[in-house]
């Protein structure tokens, strides 16, 4: 394990129950890189992902297909009752024993992670943290919604997790957890690229002590299949995280379906004349080139205000930082950029490959190996209100620069953008900042730091407009797991 986790056993894990309090919620903290120890655990992490066959060694989800389906939805329907008449605090501590349990587990992580989408070390830690907070947030969470007085929390019976590929462990560890917190039965279908991942978080919870009847891992589903699932009778709500179009496909399968998603971004950094430039400049890089631009988070804009456009100086430190990130596989643990997950879209190629009208290339992408999925990072400049690049989300390691006479102007390019995930503004002139922050319109408005990487509690994570679908509360945050759910008042009569 890493030099800041505890190492405890398993009797230490199961031996929990005692515990009648939760401990209060603190975020996990990620794992330090500069110390020795450190470094040796994540070659190791490495190593052990790099084995032939090691992956095909972890557990896969099971393959249900047909009829199976609705005694599948039979079975957690009826496995629900029981576990939301538990008191919270069971699930609770279940949770937190979960919690636990993949702290006790991140180099095992670390190495699925590596091994099954190539994801580096670097990005995957902060992951593992974000998946751990999740669990005990959860936790508190499902005791103040017992507290409540005046109404009763009726959760769902059953939801449906429909997690994405580029946080794989996160992602679907958090609405999992949520939803069972709540006191629903889960079936939790993993994306088609990171079954493993998937898994590795659901074997924790079962080991942790959920029910095997009240949590299930599926997969995978395909055409008919996928349809029966998403559009169940059974099903009392779909949790996706993923492009706008797979939650329009669900919606399409069933009109009414009750669906809470979090879908695609395109999302801006805005730098005006009075910012730190230096900082500017790494938060641009690590927003737009982290995990090779592959987060709805992501920045693939840079506004650039007034004297920041004009600075050729601005633009060669922009083009150096970006330059000199190591691009590679993560067998170099030096790697700060990794590779794509899958070949590129049709909209990701159009955006690595060509220039539209007035656009130029200050730093030309390159595929630097034969698989297509390695690319070093792409900057253009010269991208028009209202082009391709300017409204589409690409979801890879391109960032184009706009120009804007005034923060007004750079608040309107941003606007303009059909979606509303995150955003930033780096500007040391407080008028600018709430100015920008009155305006903007994205779920996550970033002052003067990088717009990825959330932290649970602190910055919860969501956003309006087309990046969320039924989303009144956010990931991480105070409402969320009031979702999985709704409000019963015990009065009768008038
Ligand atoms: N929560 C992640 C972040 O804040 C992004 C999740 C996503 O890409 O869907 O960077």
């Amino acid at each position: 394990s890493p030099q800041h986790t505890q190492d405890r056993s398993r009797e230490e894990l199961a031996n929990d129950d005692d515990v009648a309090l939760l401990p209060p919620f603190v975020n996990e903290p990620d794992t330090d890189p500069a110390l020795p120890a450190n470094q040796r655990w994540a070659a190791d992490a490495i190593a052990r992902a790099s084995q032939p066959g090691w992956l095909e060694a972890q557990s896969l989800p099971e393959k249900i297909s047909g009829d199976r389906i609705d005694e599948l939805v039979a079975q957690a329907r009826a496995a629900a009752e029981p576990w939301a008449a538990r008191p919270a605090v069971e699930r609770a501590r279940i949770l937190y024993r979960a919690a636990d349990i993949l702290a006790a587990r991140r180099g095992h992580l670390v190495s699925i992670a590596a091994a099954e989408v190539g994801k580096s070390v670097a990005q995957t830690d902060p992951e593992i943290s974000e998946a751990i907070d999740f669990a005990r947030y959860y936790a508190h969470s499902a005791l103040q919604i017992e507290q409540v007085e005046q109404a009763r929390f009726v959760p769902d019976r059953l939801v449906l997790i429909t997690p994405p590929w580029n946080f794989p462990l996160a992602i679907p560890a958090g609405g999992t957890f949520a939803a069972l917190a709540a006191g629903a039965a889960v079936i939790h279908k993993p994306s088609n690229h990171t079954p493993h991942c998937s898994m590795a978080i659901l074997d924790a919870l079962w080991e942790a002590g959920v029910p095997r009847d009240v949590l299930y891992g599926v997969y995978p589903f395909e055409g008919a299949d996928g349809k029966r699932l998403v559009s169940h009778d059974g099903v009392d709500r779909v949790i996706l995280t993923g492009a706008s179009e797979t939650a329009a496909m669900f919606r399409s399968w069933k009109p009414d379906l009750a669906i809470n998603a979090e879908t695609s971004g395109k999302n801006a950094l805005v730098v005006t004349p009075s910012a730190d430039r230096d900082l500017a400049v790494a938060d641009l890089v690590t927003s737009a080139f982290g995990h090779a631009g592959q987060k709805c988070s992501a920045a693939s804009l840079g506004i650039l205000v007034g004297s920041v456009y004009e600075s050729e100086r601005f633009r060669r430190q922009l083009v150096d930082a970006a330059a000199s990130m190591v691009v590679d596989w993560p067998s170099s643990l030096a790697a700060t950029v990794g590779p794509l997950t899958e070949a590129p879209s049709e909209k990701l190629q159009r955006a690595l490959t060509t220039l539209e009208p007035g656009e130029s290339w200050l730093l030309e992408p390159r595929q630097l190996d034969d698989t297509g999925l390695l690319w070093s990072p792409g900057i253009k400049d010269g991208v028009k209100p209202g082009s391709f690049f300017h409204l589409t989300e690409v979801f890879g390691p391109v960032l184009g620069l706009m120009e804007a006479s005034d923060l007004e102007e750079a608040i309107s390019l941003q606007n303009q953008v059909d979606f509303g995930l995150t955003g930033g503004i780096h500007s040391l002139e407080p008028a600018e900042v709430s100015a920008w922050l009155d305006q903007v319109q994205v779920g996550n408005a970033y002052v003067n730091r990088g717009i990825t990487g959330a932290i649970v509690q602190r910055q919860s994570f969501g956003g309006w407009k087309q990046s969320s679908v039924g989303l009144g509360s956010k990931a991480g945050g105070p409402n969320y797991v009031m979702l999985f759910g709704r409000w019963e008042d015990d009065t009768v009569g008038a």
